[in-house]
């Protein structure tokens, strides 16, 4: 998991910070020096890690928290905010050319993950009511061509591509007009990466950069690459001149050295993270929020839009109008199930509660995402419609039905028994809240 032990040290730090009440000047220099250590295992930019312990030790200073009751609230505060300001401080956007198309030219060494970055980004991009447009110009690895293309197809975005044309800078200067005839108002171009950095490379870059003048040059970087990222966005951006960083598998990489030194270092921001080869694996990075994923104190905002993401207003109103009527049957439980499951991993979603890392250890030993928690889905979709939509289904579902829907649904008896239980507590809640509110209209009159 992304910034896993770097996390864990930052917590036993404040822990010991925590357990002290009042703090002196001894204890705060010794969690700094905790961290510090921390920051370097992390493999993070050894001058970063050093400027960053002066500032919060300047600021513990400044806001005077020697000796007063919520010290150790007070120096978690600061190391939040400078740990924001490690990761980029304001969420960074992308730019939105007023005149369409937007081109987005992405570029990075051979393996750092543009290809897929680029489907995920026109993926994100579609889900935000744009139009893209891929554009295949890592013409020397035909198999990127092919694997956008198949990406591409998967999620019904266009992709330009020229078979046989060697020339990638022929090719974009054709797919920007391109994309205006066919709609499209974004354009994102996957450039050809090398194994190293080198003049052919760069000179290729310049040469598209100087012919279809992009809104924003994002260079895709791999976040397990730890300081090697750091030092090919310096080179990039000195050659090329970059406007932000797509930062690829951070699942993976538990320390986060490249994340935070990357700015300090480069100047330019993280726009995006990739957090899973799935093209729905691309978050917008938000300093603040990471920060305090890192520090444990839970990343609420992530979790609402999340939940606003997948229910929409549509499926929110039915789900209103359902629990008004007190008609709740296993079809709208289905349907809820199924949002849930937009939301993401069950253990993904719980690793933004604030406070979770001290479960971390029990909760490694429990499969959240196993085939106990994809089990009533599965015995839902292999009911009948009738038994789906009725509100009373245990009359319907008698046992040989019950034995049909286990073996339909490659699970047992007692477990479709279990979720029968379930769903009738579930519909006595919504009952019992539906004469709650009744009783609330009814005496509307009390304050
Ligand atoms: P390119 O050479 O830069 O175009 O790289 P590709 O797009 O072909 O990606 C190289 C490998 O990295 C592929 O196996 C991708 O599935 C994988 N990859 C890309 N982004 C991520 C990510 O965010 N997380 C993980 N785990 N894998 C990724």
């Amino acid at each position: 998991m992304a910034f896993e032990s770097l996390s864990e040290r930052f917590q036993e730090a404040f822990k010991k910070l925590r357990g002290k009440g009042k703090l002196n000047e001894e204890d705060v220099r010794e969690a700094l020096k905790e961290i510090r250590r921390a920051l370097l295992e992390a493999d993070v930019n050894f001058t970063v890690a050093k400027d960053f312990i002066k500032r919060v030790q300047e600021k513990a200073v400044g806001e005077e928290v020697f000796g007063s009751l919520n010290a150790s609230q007070t120096v978690i505060k600061i190391v939040r905010d400078e740990l924001t300001e490690l990761l980029g401080g304001t969420q960074s956007r992308l730019t939105v050319s007023s005149k369409p198309p937007t081109v987005l030219m992405l570029a990075g060494l051979q393996g750092a993950g543009k290809t897929t970055t680029a489907a995920k980004l026109a993926k994100h991009l579609k889900q935000k009511g744009k139009s893209p447009l891929l554009v295949a110009a890592d013409v020397y690895r035909p198999a990127a061509i092919t694997q956008l293309e198949v990406l591409g197809n998967e999620l019904n975005i266009p992709v330009y591509k020229e078979e046989n044309c060697q020339d990638p800078v022929g090719i974009v200067s054709r797919a920007v007009p391109y994309a205006t005839a066919h709609l499209c108002d974004t354009v994102i171009i996957d450039t050809a990466g090398r194994l190293h950095i080198n003049e052919v490379l760069m000179d290729e870059l310049i040469h598209i950069k100087e012919t279809v003048h992009p809104h924003e040059i994002l260079l895709v970087v791999d976040a397990m690459t730890g300081q090697d990222a750091v030092t090919a966005a310096s080179a990039f951006d000195a050659a090329l001149g970059i406007d932000g960083l797509i930062m690829t598998k951070l699942d993976g990489d538990a320390r986060g050295g490249a994340a935070l030194s990357i700015k300090a270092v480069t100047g330019k921001p993280i726009k995006f993270i990739g957090v899973s080869e799935k093209t729905d694996g691309l978050e917008e990075f938000h300093p603040h929020r990471y920060a305090s994923r890192i520090l444990d104190l839970g990343d609420v905002e992530t979790i609402i839009e999340k939940a606003q993401a997948a229910f929409d207003e549509e499926s929110l109103a039915k789900m209103k109008k359902t629990m008004r009527s007190g008609a709740y049957t296993l079809e709208n439980f289905l349907q809820q199930l199924q949002s849930l499951r937009k939301m993401g991993s069950m253990s993904s979603l719980l690793g933004l509660m604030p406070g979770i890392g001290k479960y971390k250890k029990e909760l490694d030993k429990v499969d959240l995402d196993g085939k106990e928690f994809k089990q009533p889905e599965a015995i839902i979709l292999s009911m009948t419609t009738a038994e789906r939509t009725s509100p009373n289904p245990k009359l319907l579902i008698k046992d040989s039905r019950k034995r049909r829907i286990a073996k339909g649904s490659g699970t047992r008896v007692q477990d479709v028994n279990r979720l029968l239980k379930q769903f009738t507590e579930i519909q006595k809640m919504m009952k019992q809240a539906k004469k709650m509110q009744g009783n609330k209209k009814r005496h509307s009159f009390l304050p």
